[in-house]
Order: structure tokens, then sequence, then C-alpha cells
């Protein structure tokens, strides 16, 4: 049994509410920061570690939370490769570009950006708790976005100009980076706006900084007139126990619809038990597989690329053992598209 189940049934969710409060705020100031220290953490010996000068640009972040999930003395561990840099992403890939999808183009005001019918998404904040290697947001010209809340207007009254979103998307970065407080003012603001239906909360803080998940945020879930959903970020299973899983299930007990999104990523989660194992754990907490998203051809990722055939292998192979709710949609961002591309194997299309 995983860790995560034993201590789901011995500790009670009240429990974690109480300790949870605003200590994110010091698990975040607490995270780790040098990746000497992060294996030093994972009793590496200082003659194994050789890491690279690297990450100037977007330097290693992990709280101690992901990195006690961690397998120790192993470089392979999927959650370490998730977050260490390495010397693989210097180097040039041809297509691997800046802006792979092209974000620019989407902007409808500063801040928010619409690219898909009746969606628009509200880049709340550059900030995260963690630096996935592979982020697609890596090199997101963050310091040209809003900072002080009236600055958001001219997003906010774009939305209100425009009747045919119903859908407003929190993202960043990680908009959960927000103290609740200054989200309160944002959701406000956002339900005051006649045709807005539904708030969607792209986070991955519940899975990295558990202790994000607090009843203040939980209560602005289910206290605001718009339907929210929420929707996290977990790559493989390992991610998924311990304090992790009880702050999802506190979330999911909370009535609020809550999906996963991951991205197929080389020596994380490219094999068939991970992606089952993945499935099944989010299952369990009351979590539905929403995206395997191919990986964004962003520079410096290139280490991280599965070739599309093998996702498609994987998931027919995912199809067979999984109920169809567990199956995940494996889709590709393609610019100019109005919708994310669904990548289907032919078989499913064409049945012998
Ligand atoms: C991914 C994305 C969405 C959401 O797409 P769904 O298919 O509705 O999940 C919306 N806006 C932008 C800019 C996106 O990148
Ligand atoms: S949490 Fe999301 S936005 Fe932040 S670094 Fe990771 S993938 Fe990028």
């Amino acid at each position: 049994m995983v860790p995560g189940i034993v201590s789901l049934a011995e500790r009670s969710l009240s429990e974690r509410s109480r300790a949870a409060g605003e200590d994110w705020r010091r698990s975040l100031a607490e995270a780790i920061r040098d990746p000497n220290r992060l294996l030093a953490r994972l009793g590496f010996t200082a003659e194994e570690i050789r890491s690279p000068k690297l990450g100037q640009q977007f330097p290693l972040l992990v709280p101690e939370s992901f990195l006690k999930r961690m397998q120790p003395r192993d470089i392979n561990d999927p959650l370490l490769r998730q977050v260490l840099p390495i010397a693989d992403e210097d180097e040039e890939v041809a297509g691997f570009k800046i802006d792979a999808l092209d974000e620019a183009t989407y902007r409808k005001a500063p801040g928010l950006l619409q690219k898909y019918e009746g969606r628009a998404l509200l880049v709340l904040t550059g900030a995260c708790a963690v630096h996935c290697r592979y982020c697609f947001r890596r090199h997101y010209p963050y310091s040209q976005e809003p900072k002080r809340f009236d600055d958001w207007e001219p997003a906010f009254a774009a939305l209100e100009q425009d009747e045919s979103i119903h859908e407003v998307l929190l993202s960043g970065g990680d908009p959960l980076m927000l103290t609740d407080e200054r989200l309160t003012t944002v959701v406000r603001r956002l339900e005051s706006i006649p045709h807005l239906r539904r708030l969607r909360w792209h986070t991955r803080l519940p899975i990295v900084l558990p202790d994000r998940v607090t009843l203040e945020w939980l209560d602005m879930l289910t206290s605001t007139r718009l339907t929210s959903i929420v929707v996290v970020h977990a790559n493989h299973p390992h991610e998924l126990v311990a304090d992790c899983a009880l702050a999802l299930r506190q979330l999911t007990q909370s009535g609020v619809m809550t999906l996963n999104q991951a991205v197929l990523l080389r020596g994380v989660n490219d094999a068939v038990e991970t992606l089952v194992g993945l499935s099944e754990r989010l299952i369990d907490l009351g979590i539905k597989p929403y995206y395997l998203h191919q990986l964004d051809r962003v520079a410096g990722t290139a280490h991280f690329e599965v070739p599309e055939e093998t996702g498609l292998r994987l998931m027919a192979e995912l199809r067979q053992r999984l109920p169809g709710y567990a199956v995940p949609q494996y889709v590709r961002e393609a610019p100019g598209q109005p919708f994310k591309v669904p990548l289907v194997e032919r078989s499913q299309l064409i049945p012998d």
C-alpha cells in the first residue's frame, strides 16, 4: 500500500486544515533553491554531486513537501527529474523555440489571453512554488504583465465587454501564489460580470505545496455563484501521497469538480505502468484525469520529449487497462488551432 492511503485513514482532515492556515507562506519561503543542497538532502555525497552551473534564468525551486516524496539516492527519481536542472537544458535543438505557442498573438489585454471560444485565461502571476524543468512558460515575459490590482482593470473590462466569454481560467505561473485575500478580490470582481458562469483554477500548488489548500480557499471555491473547477497538475503517482493526498481529498470532498492534467515526459511517466498508476491514484482521490499533454517544443526541454508514436502506443494500452473515465485525452497544443488537438490512435478510429 502506498503511504498516502495509510495516513489518509489515520489522520483526520480537520487536523490537517488546522495545520495548514497561512503556513504555506512559510513552507514556500523555506523551499530549496540550491541544487547541491537538494542532492545532499537526498543522500548524495559531495563527490557524487557535480551539478552543472545552470538555471540562472530559471533557477531550481522545490518545496520541502515535494522533496519528501522523492526516493533518496536515486538520480532517476521521477520527481527529482522534474525539478533538477541538468546540462541537457543548454543544448540547442532545432524546432524548440522560446515562445513555442505564439502566446503573444492571443493577448486580448495585459494579462489576458484568449485562444479558444468562450474561455479566456488570466495570467495572475509569473510566480510558481516549483520550477518544472519542462515548463512551457519558462520564457514567458511575465515582467510585462500587470502587478498591482488596479493594473488588472483593463483585463476585467475586456471580459466585461465580451459576452461570448463564459469561463475564466486563472493561471500563471500559479494563481495560488496570490494570498487568499487578493484572490477573493479577483473572484468578487469576476462574479460581478453577469455573463461569466465558470471559474477554472489551473494550479500545481495542491501537488507541490499541499499547505496551500487552505480553508479560506476552499470556502472561496464553494461560496461563489460561479461554478468552480480546479485543474491540478501531477505527472507521476508518487506525487499523490502523504500530505498531498490529504489536501486533494479535502478539495474533492468539498464538492468542487477536480481534474488533472499531466505532461508526457521522457524518464518521468513514459511507461504504461506509471500512467496506469497515475490514473488509478487520481481516481482514488476523486480526481478525473483530463489531459495528457504532448510536450510543447520549448527551448531547453528537448530531452523530455516522447515521440508521438510512443504516446499513441501508451494510450492504446491505457484504454485496454483502465475504465473509460480514467483515460485522459492525449492532446497537442498547436498554434492557430481552435482547440487542443486530440492525438488518437488509428486502431481506435478504425477497428479491425
Ligand atoms: C489550454 C488553454 C485553455 C483551456 O482549454 P480547454 O480545452 O478548455 O481545457 C484556455 N485558454 C488557453 C489560452 C489555453 O492555453
Ligand atoms: S507549476 Fe506549471 S507554470 Fe509553474 S513551473 Fe511548473 S509547469 Fe510551469
